[in-house]
């Protein structure tokens, strides 16, 4: 039995796709604090289990029978690490002989926020000694759905990663991925992200496809961050953002791996695509 956490996510429910393509669906476990977010999945035989990260005591009964568990990074910052805790001691207790985590690029060594609890999730992970995969995903070039809309419509963006290289890729390619990865029981450190953009290539791509001339304008991470909060998003989050383009100018975000293709079997999709489907 494979279990999906995060199931009811954009990602999750992509990944859920690609295993119900992949393998019989009593083969396949969703988990999910709310089982009625799924309900449109219940006539495809998968299993539906309720577990919340925040209430550890749901966590050993949502895994029992399950042999290979991929954990979705969940979204909660400031509480994610003792979610981790709680998932990887469920995912003992329940007997589960491998594991698969959502990372970030260069978990290791990557100095973003965001990476913190990647890397300690990472860790507690391999503390286990089960088998185990890092599925160490770049951005998703889905994250740009708001400057993408914003350049179409206005003419122009705003960022603060400067001239950084982004490796992303479509949240589809990850969640291939992923379930290649979970179903085949593969083990290893993978640094996935496909071809990388600069925030350049990002505004001639959406001119191209939005047929107008979009120019990209380069904040400083101090200024990007209260840009953010002025158009109403909470500070916490806008911080986070600012945060990831700081690094993202020195390179963070970019890789030279090849594994996302190689895993998928086919070319990462075009940052062109993505923001087609974006802008409908
Ligand atoms: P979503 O926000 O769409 O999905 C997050 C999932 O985590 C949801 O299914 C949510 O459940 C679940 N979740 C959150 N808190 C809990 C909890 N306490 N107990 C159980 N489940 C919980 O994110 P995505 O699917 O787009 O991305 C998946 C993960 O990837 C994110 O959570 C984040 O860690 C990371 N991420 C990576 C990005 C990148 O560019 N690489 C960008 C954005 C996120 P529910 O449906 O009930 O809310």
């Amino acid at each position: 039995m494979i279990t999906v956490t995060g199931a009811s996510g954009q990602l999750g429910r992509l990944v859920l796709a690609e295993l119900l393509a992949r393998l019989p669906a009593d083969q396949i476990t969703a988990m999910v604090r709310d089982p009625a977010k799924l309900s449109d999945l219940a006539g495809t035989g998968l299993r539906i289990v309720q577990g919340d990260y925040n209430a550890p005591e749901t966590l050993a009964p949502a895994l029992a029978g399950t042999d290979r568990l991929l954990i979705i990074s969940g979204n909660e910052f400031g509480r994610r690490v003792e979610q981790y805790q709680a998932l990887v001691a469920a995912a003992r207790a329940a007997d589960v002989g491998y594991i698969a985590y959502t990372s970030i690029l260069r978990a290791s060594e990557n100095p973003m926020y965001l990476a913190q609890d990647h890397r300690a999730a990472e860790g507690l992970i391999a503390a286990t000694g089960l088998p185990h995969a890092f599925l160490r995903n770049g951005w998703y070039s889905e994250n740009y759905a708001g400057s993408i809309a914003q350049g179409a419509g206005t003419g122009g963006f705003i960022g603060a990663s400067g001239a950084g290289r982004i490796a992303g890729a479509a949240r589809a390619d990850y969640a291939a991925a992923a379930a290649k990865v979970i179903a085949e029981g593969l083990t290893g450190t993978y640094e996935l992200g496909g071809p990388a953009y600069t925030m350049e290539d990002l505004a001639a791509t959406i001119g191209a496809v939005a047929g107008r001339a979009v120019s990209y304008q380069n904040l400083t991470p101090e200024e990007f961050t209260a840009a953010l909060i002025g158009v109403g998003l909470p500070e916490g989050f806008a911080q986070v953002l600012g945060d990831s383009d700081r690094f993202a100018a020195e390179g963070w975000l970019d890789t030279g791996s090849t594994q996302l293709a190689e895993l998928i079997g086919r070319p990462v999709t075009p940052l062109a695509e993505v923001v087609k489907a974006v802008l409908g």
